[in-house]
């Protein structure tokens, strides 16, 4: 459809504003709304077009000059029919016919139909988005349907935007949508809170994904100081959302993480950010003594930090870390004192950092300290999300000590999913010797605090690891800590790894019976390693047998068989008929058993 040229448009609705009453306005948008302008077509600077009120009105538009504008009716001003056309005119242009009637009524910008343009900058939109859909989350009763209408018509309105400013709309304005699916959840029917969880989780999704998208297109660092002034507005916007302890129904604080991870280059902005961050930690009661020192570089820092808001006399365990920093983490007793060390946080409820608990230096008494969730009962939303921003910061400045001793401090079941966020980037850094501390974080709050998930992602870890390092025993120690829960995981890991005598021990001591092996692992097995296998298949035989009866003795016979391929396979048939001698010996009185042997034929006889 032709249009005209946007300062046409524009300079049509001013003469309007300036040479129209208000209450001929409001009958021409009446006429409009009414469906009373059923002809219109631009040619040029020119909207022709008919208005049908009773009669039919023949109304041009010019919009270089209004005053050449003309209609057919008998009145000598402007007219209502003009207007009705305007109104036409402004909608089929993708403008909002009510927007227009209010500005042109009640005054206020006329660009566009009232929307801020892209150099307006990220405020004005917030502002115009919160005039126009900030109270959409009231119609969310029962779904977040109307949001998505909402995200499709906000991001429209930068349709015609650069592509770079075009971005960074939209990343403010997913932000803006989510923070109304907030508002909604919020004010869901508490007895179906689960229920709404789930759907508006379902729901919300999408978007998130689509937000991460936006951020992963986004330059490393802003191209100028528009895209500056876009960026800080969205990060300051996405701190709030993040410390909002309305906010129950996303994950604010992984979308907090991913984004300054994104930004990791842009330093200015880091170190600000860090700093907030810092002061908002110490105004909860959490010594920040990385942020204080200046820089946060390694085993130093962290040794401070670990120290900080423990009287220089308590600090016997945290001398313990602070001696050896490197040590904490890898084995099991420095890992339980460096969590006394942490335990030094005063947190909101417990004033006095010193009645912390640590007093002792055996190991028993530290871990008493650092046993289920310490600090992380009494957090709230708000804190453990400046402790995760914190440990992220740590994290990043290589202060991997102060990051865990933040990380402590937080609900593990909450936040264990940031844990793995920094395990899986040491991993992908082919940091061995960070990645071992973080898995060791993990696994050592597995055992505290049981998750399902969580356990499932740790031992992902182990097998990422084992393929990454195969040479180092780490992956596989944990995931044998984690039997019999690892058992899948580990099976499958050692027949991988071709370390086959490992598998068949594994299914031994997990007491494994054939019949519930894997056929596909038992015919590898049974084709490279069988004499492996023999022993798996004795106890299956001797537990056939000692459940007595006929069927008993028929899986017994079954498994003999088995038995006796698996000889042969390896060349040991001397060693079997010596066996199966002494079998029929010894169970010579179970006449049903013997019974089953002869009708198996087996060789040996
Ligand atoms: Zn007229």
């Amino acid at each position: 459809m032709a249009r005209l040229a946007d300062e046409r448009t524009d300079r049509l609705l001013r003469a309007l504003q300036n040479g129209m009453p208000p209450d001929r306005l409001s009958r021409g948008h009446a006429l409009y709304r009414a469906g009373r302008v059923p002809v219109m077509e631009v040619v040029m600077n020119t909207v022709y077009g008919a208005v049908h009120d009773g009669t039919v009105h023949a109304v041009t538009l010019d919009a270089d000059d209004m005053a050449y504008s003309t209609c057919t009716c008998p009145e000598e001003e402007w007219c209502a029919h003009m207007a009705a056309l305007v109104f036409r005119y402004c909608e089929s242009a993708g403008g909002d016919a009510d927007a227009v009637l209010k500005i042109l009524t009640e005054g206020g910008s006329l660009d566009g139909d009232g929307m801020p343009g892209p150099a307006d900058g990220p405020e004005a939109w917030a502002e115009w988005f919160a005039g126009r859909f900030g109270d959409v989350w009231l119609e969310c009763r029962r779904s977040l349907h109307p949001l998505q209408l909402v995200l499709q018509e906000a991001k429209g309105k930068a349709r015609d935007w650069p592509p770079g400013m075009r971005r960074l709309h939209w990343l403010q304005t997913v932000l803006l949508v989510l923070e109304q699916a907030e508002l909604a959840y919020a004010g869901s029917d508490p007895a179906n809170r689960y229920y709404y969880q789930l759907a508006f989780t379902r729901s919300a999704e999408p978007w998130v994904q689509h937000w991460l998208e936006l951020l992963r297109e986004t330059g490393p660092v802003p191209a100028g100081e528009a895209e500056e002034r876009w960026l800080r507005a969205i990060a300051a916007r996405l701190r709030e959302a993040a410390l909002n302890e309305r906010y129950g129904l996303l994950r604010w604080d992984e979308l907090y993480v991913a984004w300054w991870d994104h930004f990791a280059g842009w330093r200015d902005a880091v170190l600000g950010e860090r700093e907030v961050i810092g002061r908002l930690a110490e105004a909860i009661g959490y010594a920040d003594a990385g942020a204080r020192k200046g820089s946060a570089s390694g085993a130093d820092a962290s040794a401070g930090a670990s120290a900080a808001g423990t009287s220089a006399a308590s600090a016997s365990a945290a001398s313990v870390s602070a001696a050896d920093p490197s040590a904490a983490g890898i084995s099991g007793t420095s890992a339980t004192a460096a969590s006394a060390a942490g335990a030094s946080f005063a947190g909101t409820s417990a004033a006095d950092p010193s009645a912390a608990g640590i007093s002792g230096t055996s190991a028993t008494a530290a871990s008493a300290a650092g046993t289920p969730d310490p600090g992380a009962l009494s957090l709230s939303s708000r804190e453990t999300a400046i402790l995760t921003a914190l440990a992220f910061f740590r994290f990043r400045d290589g202060d991997h000590d102060g990051a865990i001793d933040a990380m402590r401090r937080t609900p593990f079941r909450h936040t264990w999913t940031i844990v793995r966020r920094f395990a899986e980037r040491c991993l992908e850094d082919g940091d061995f010797d960070m990645l071992e501390r973080w898995m060791r974080f993990l696994h050592e709050r597995l055992r505290q605090i049981r998750d399902a998930a969580a356990l499932k992602s740790l031992l992902a870890l182990c097998r990422a690891a084992d393929e990454r390092w195969p040479e180092r025993p780490l992956g596989i120690r944990l995931m044998r800590e984690w039997l019999p829960l690892s058992y899948g995981e580990l099976s499958t890991l050692y027949l991988s790894r071709g370390r086959l005598r490992d598998w068949a021990d594994l299914q031994l001591a997990m007491g494994i019976r054939p019949e519930d092996l894997d056929a596909g692992h038992l015919r590898r097995v049974a084709k490279e390693a069988p004499e492996l296998l023999l022993p798996l298949f004795h106890r299956a035989v001797d537990e056939a047998v000692r459940s007595r009866g006929r069927a008993g003795y028929r899986a017994a016979v079954r498994h003999l068989k088995r038995l006796e391929k698996l000889y042969r396979a390896a060349g040991r048939q001397e060693r079997w008929r010596e066996f199966i001698r002494q079998f029929r010996t010894r169970h010579a009185r179970l006449r049903a058993l013997q019974e089953e042997l002869r009708y198996a034929n087996l060789t040996g006889d």
